[in-house]
């Protein structure tokens, strides 16, 4: 049996009711019309038709199978650093990864295993701590173990694909599989799970203990500040909104197009890299998308060349 609770959701204005259901057995709430600004790096879409955050493996099936029955749509959220979602918001149900939170160090085999939610910049600072080499390239990437493995992250000539040994993953209808890099298709920024219907639960990944953690830290730590000195950090952004197309980086040829500064509503083409959208202060989703557009219109007029964005567009955006 499944319960349904009504009450005003806070922030919603008092048309909206907001309602609440709690799946069976388990203590998993499913909740409709929760704004996501604040679940996003961007910080700007609207909410989610429902939304849901397992603290489990077993409330996740319990999840999909909820979605299954009313069929809805299902988008994964892991810390919405790659994302630029609709102000309309998103249709279905949005499963959030953060409560999917644990990691374990192996001191003897050296590996390293991981829930979906789980902070990579915390884990690079952890394994720096403990003398552990191999993901000091991943310090000031500010996404999850599972948006990282389904991007292939990567920093600093690094990426996910060199380290992850296997990741477990969730069908749509809740059948858990175990996969290896090579069934991934990695690729630069990119691997299958990108658009599937499938779901990153823990990966594992092998690094190499028994080194000086003054040593790690130290180079960890000259990450951090190589990428603080020289992207902007003090606004909310994406990272790289486009994948670098080759020879020459995104950021080059938005530069040398003129567009540094350039801005549309409060969404601005940063001035210290051009490869950065930022949120200026109440922009909306759409400034941020006419700006995307703008930009690749521009670079292909003078360049012959269209850039593919990076982050993930996601909802109804007009003229999409
Ligand atoms: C300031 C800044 C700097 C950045 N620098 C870098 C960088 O150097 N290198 C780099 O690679 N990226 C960088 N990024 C982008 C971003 O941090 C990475 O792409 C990161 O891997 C996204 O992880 P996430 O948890 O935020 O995923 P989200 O943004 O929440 O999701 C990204 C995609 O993965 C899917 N997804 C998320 N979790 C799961 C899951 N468990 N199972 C299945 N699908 C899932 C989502 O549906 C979505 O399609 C930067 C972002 C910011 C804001």
């Amino acid at each position: 049996m499944v319960m349904t609770l009504s009450y005003d959701s806070p922030g919603q204005t008092n048309c909206h009711r907001s309602r609440c259901i709690a799946l069976p057995e388990t203590d998993c709430l499913i909740q409709s019309l929760v704004p996501l600004t604040s679940l996003t790096s961007f910080r700007v879409g609207g909410p989610a038709e429902w939304y849901v955050a397992p603290k489990g493996l077993e409330q996740m099936q319990e999840t999909l199978t909820w979605a299954n029955t009313e069929g809805l749509p299902i988008t994964l959220l892991g810390a919405g650093s790659n994302l630029l979602i609709s102000d309309q918001g998103l249709p279905g149900l949005v499963i959030a990864t953060r409560n999917l939170r644990h990691a374990q160090f192996d001191l003897e085999s050296g590996l390293l295993t991981a829930g979906a939610g789980t902070s990579l910049p915390r884990l690079a600072w952890k394994a720096a701590r403990l003398g552990w080499r191999g993901l000091e390239w991943a310090v000031g990437i500010p996404g999850t173990i599972g948006g990282a493995v389904v991007m292939n992250a990567g920093a600093h000539k690094s990426s996910t694909a060199d380290i992850l040994v296997n990741t477990h993953v969730l069908s749509r209808t809740g059948d858990l599989e175990l996969l290896t890099p090579k069934d991934l298709g990695y690729r630069y920024r990119t691997s299958i799970l990108q658009g599937s219907h499938r779901f990153v639960t823990q990966a594992t990944f092998q690094l190499e203990p028994g080194h000086d953690p003054q040593k790690v830290l130290a180079d960890t730590t000259a990450h951090f500040n190589q990428r603080r000195n020289s992207q902007p950090y003090h606004l909310p952004s994406c990272g790289s909104v486009f994948r670098n197309p080759g020879s020459k980086t995104a950021g080059w040829l938005i530069e040398q197009t003129g567009l540094k500064g350039y801005t549309i509503g409060q969404a601005q083409v940063a001035e210290r890299h051009a490869n950065f959208i930022l949120n200026c202060g109440g922009a909306t989703a759409y400034d941020i998308f006419l700006l995307i557009r703008h930009i690749q219109e521009q670079v292909e007029r003078r360049w012959s060349f269209l850039l593919e964005p990076e982050v993930k567009i996601m909802g109804e955006f007009q003229g999409c």
